[in-house]
């Protein structure tokens, strides 16, 4: 690790410095199931503990661990645990540190996966969930003044952007005595820092901005030392959710261009924003980084910028929505996000198809909703193909 007083764009190219002899520049893909020994008493060393060395790339890998030590010093968490996918990190978190009887709290805007996880996978292990609305702090007192073994939030929230306020439900989680995780996928590890606001586990999809181009997926868990030595990566080491070397260092050019792709891109969207909030036919436009977002004050305050996530509600509902995302020429539908390409998904009928009609009512996604991620495009080519797209709206 490095012990220099480095910023963040210098950081994200030179800390976790893992050089080998031959002095590349960049850094080497150890694609390499196993290691060898040079000798059955180094094996042996290695498996009681008493030698540092590598065993096998399920329980870890030169290029992976680069990676997860690069992405510690960014979150400044103890440590840090790649996994296969971001579901991948957010499964085993929860199943690893749950148990049978125990609770769980979240917020009820989560990803679809999560979504699934907390409301139909941790039931069956009589893991008792309760989902609680994003910005009702009543219903947060009211759901942590019961033991509880951990509480999982996304803010900002897929797909309608609400914002939770971290530091207040990481106190009411700590008095119920559950570990707080925060999902900080929308806002990627530069918009925001959840650590400091309180929560105990920070857990990211790579896929989303680290890679940012659309390539590989890959997950990331981070905490303190004991917590992820003890819960964490036993349960990644000994379930096989590892990150593939190759992913690990994809996933590392792409820290090398982190921060100036998410403000570039944050810049994008709340240009964007103010576009959409100007045009005819739009009815709503959700974005962190605007003064007429619901909590926008709690956004100014733990956010760095309004992040990369728009959403918007065209008219003529679905019929709406699918006229103006089939009209668009440079806006790709995808329900991927976090990419340098802009991209639409329709939340109703993609992401958020198997919620029902009366939990998406809840959640305010509509069927005129559509979740805009948007990329490194210039403004105004996206503006001229957005106008088309609402356009298109209005004439359905
Ligand atoms: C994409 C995403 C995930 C899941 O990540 P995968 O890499 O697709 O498994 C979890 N949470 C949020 C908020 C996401 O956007």
């Amino acid at each position: 690790m490095s012990s220099k007083n480095w910023r963040t764009a210098t950081r994200l190219l030179h800390d976790a410095p893992n050089r080998t002899e031959f002095g590349e520049t960049s850094e080497a893909i150890f694609l390499t199931s196993g290691f060898v020994y040079d000798s059955a008493e180094q094996a042996a060393a290695t498996f009681t503990g008493d030698v540092e060395h590598f065993q096998y790339s399920r329980f870890g890998n030169p290029t992976v661990d680069t990676l997860q030590e690069r992405l510690a010093l960014l979150e400044g968490a103890d440590a840090c645990i790649a996994t296969s996918t971001g579901m991948g990190a957010v499964s085993s978190a929860l199943l690893a540190h749950v148990k049978t009887g125990e609770r769980v709290v979240a917020s009820r805007a989560i990803f679809g996966s999560c979504y699934w996880i907390v409301t139909s996978l941790l039931p069956r292990y009589d893991i008792e969930t309760e989902l609680v609305d994003g910005d009702d702090y009543a219903a947060w007192e009211k759901a942590l003044s019961h033991p509880t073994a951990a509480v999982l939030i996304e803010s900002p929230s897929n797909p309608m952007l609400d914002v939770l306020d971290i530091r207040r439900i990481a106190d009411l989680a700590h008095k119920a005595g559950a570990l707080l995780m925060v999902d900080n996928v929308f806002a990627s590890p530069l918009g925001q820092h959840p650590l400091k606001l309180g929560a105990d586990v920070v857990l990211y999809s790579c896929t989303k901005h680290i890679d940012g181009q659309g390539r590989v997926l890959g997950g990331a868990g981070l905490g303190s030392e004991t917590w992820i030595k003890e819960t964490l990566q036993p349960f990644t080491r000994n379930t096989g959710n590892a990150l593939s070397p190759f992913n690990a260092w994809v996933l590392l050019k792409g820290l090398e261009t982190l921060q100036l792709r998410t403000k570039a891109m944050a810049a994008n969207a709340a240009t964007v924003a103010d576009a959409l909030a100007a045009l005819p036919g739009v009815v709503q436009v959700r974005y962190p980084g605007r003064a007429d977002h619901p909590q926008a004050e709690i956004a100014r305050q733990q956010m760095n910028d309004g992040g990369s996530l728009v959403a918007f509600e065209v008219e003529h509902g679905q019929a709406g929505a699918f006229a103006c995302l089939n009209a668009f020429d440079l806006v790709a539908i995808s329900n991927n996000l976090g990419d340098a390409r802009t991209l639409a998904t329709h939340p109703a009928t993609t992401t958020h198809m198997r919620v029902s009609a009366e939990e998406r009512a809840k959640l305010g996604i509509t069927a005129g909703v559509i979740r805009l991620s948007v990329g490194l495009e210039d403004a105004a080519d996206l503006i001229a193909d957005l106008t088309r797209g609402v356009e298109a709206a209005r004439q359905a």
